[in-house]
């Protein structure tokens, strides 16, 4: 029995250790893009401010895939699925069979139509390689501009502000939220930035980026034009989903999984931040983003994979911590 997973996050990396576990005889293979070895993505804050070492971010050593018998192929990116046939397509074309897929890809920043043209000057905050050019880079940088929402742009709004940057944020909203409700923190969150030091820039859209000679010019809708050493953008934070377009597996905005984590095409699996299940509480589809319910889908789908008949209890939240306070917060709502 082959068991192929698209995506070497912990969802896949968990998904696949307890398919072994399970069935050491089972054959497993994880497809990942990232040229890394898999890595504690929510523990980049605390490298990008030197806390923890690189070694510290490892969630697997290959001595641990190794022993447990499961095959990366790191650095290959998959572009489409044909469940009918039972295969997956890589980049090179190669095609590879599979008996039960699980896709744990994630998710991750994107732009839209106005900023794409000038992406080659804007700066993500989401992987492994942007924290290492950002770790290079950010010793000359004092200034900051940061135009996005949800919690992982308040993570790096903390970040900056804490290694002594002057940060000013930017949003389209009326106040900072990022996405969160009012209530999940106690007091008022953007005056609680601003009191730190942070200038938020309200009802704003930034329209352009160009390199100048004091580091980068930053246009406004309003059309307000700041200087800034660096910029950092995102339009949106969506599932790494587009490799299945055309495959009939049912999605909305990430791939729709009932409770034991399959998806509408029969021995395929979904877990992650790339997933949208039923809450029952909300009553409606959700993407129930962050570490605690990657663990948890990546561990059951591995399971139910292997044949047997477990459930994924939602994760409810996750507490951040925000310059000393903690938050609590559904990082994707
Ligand atoms: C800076 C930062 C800080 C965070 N801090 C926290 C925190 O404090 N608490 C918390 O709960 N969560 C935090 N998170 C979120 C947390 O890291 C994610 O929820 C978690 O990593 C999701 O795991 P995953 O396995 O579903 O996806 P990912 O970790 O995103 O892994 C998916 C992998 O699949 C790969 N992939 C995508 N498409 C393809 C393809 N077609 N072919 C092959 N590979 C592909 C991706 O490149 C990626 O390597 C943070 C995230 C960031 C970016």
């Amino acid at each position: 029995m082959k068991h192929v997973i698209i995506g070497a996050g912990v969802a896949g990396i968990t998904a696949a250790r307890t398919i072994k576990e399970l069935n050491s005889n089972a054959e497993v293979v994880v497809i990942g893009d990232e040229l890394f070895l898999p890595y504690k993505r929510y523990l980049l804050t605390e490298f990008l401010c030197d806390s923890i070492q690189r070694d510290d971010l490892l969630f697997f050593s290959i001595k641990k895939l190794n022993e447990l018998g499961v095959k990366l192929r790191k650095g290959e990116y998959v572009k489409s699925i044909e469940p009918s046939e039972k295969v997956i397509k890589l980049h090179h074309n190669e095609v590879v069979h599979y008996d039960k897929l699980l896709i744990a890809t994630g998710g991750r920043p994107g732009l839209g139509l106005v900023l794409r043209p000038f992406k080659k000057h804007i700066h993500f905050y989401y992987s492994l390689y942007d924290t290492l050019i950002l770790k290079e880079k950010l010793p000359e940088v004092h200034k900051c501009i940061v135009f996005g929402d949800g919690v992982s742009c308040l993570d790096l709004i903390c970040v900056l502000h804490n290694l002594g940057k002057r940060v000013t944020y930017i949003t389209r909203g009326e106040r900072a939220t990022f996405g969160l409700e009012e209530d999940d923190f106690e007091g008022d969150l953007h005056e609680f930035l601003e009191e730190k030091g942070i200038e938020i820039i309200t009802e704003e859209q930034i329209v352009s980026v160009e390199e100048s000679d004091q580091g980068y010019k930053v246009e406004t809708i309003q059309q307000k034009t700041l200087t800034t050493d660096i910029v950092f953008a995102w339009d949106f934070y969506k599932p790494n989903i587009s490799f299945i377009e055309g495959s009939a597996i049912e999605k909305k905005l990430g791939i729709l999984v009932n409770t034991r984590l399959e998806t509408s095409e029969k021995d395929i699996y979904s877990a992650g931040d790339c997933v949208e299940i039923y809450h029952p509480s909300i009553k409606g589809y959700w993407i129930n983003f962050g570490l605690p319910n990657a663990l948890e889908q990546g561990r059951v789908a591995g399971s139910n994979m292997s044949g047997q008949n477990e459930e994924y209890k939602t994760q409810e939240a996750i507490v951040f911590n925000l310059m000393g306070t903690s938050l609590k917060a559904r990082w994707w709502r």
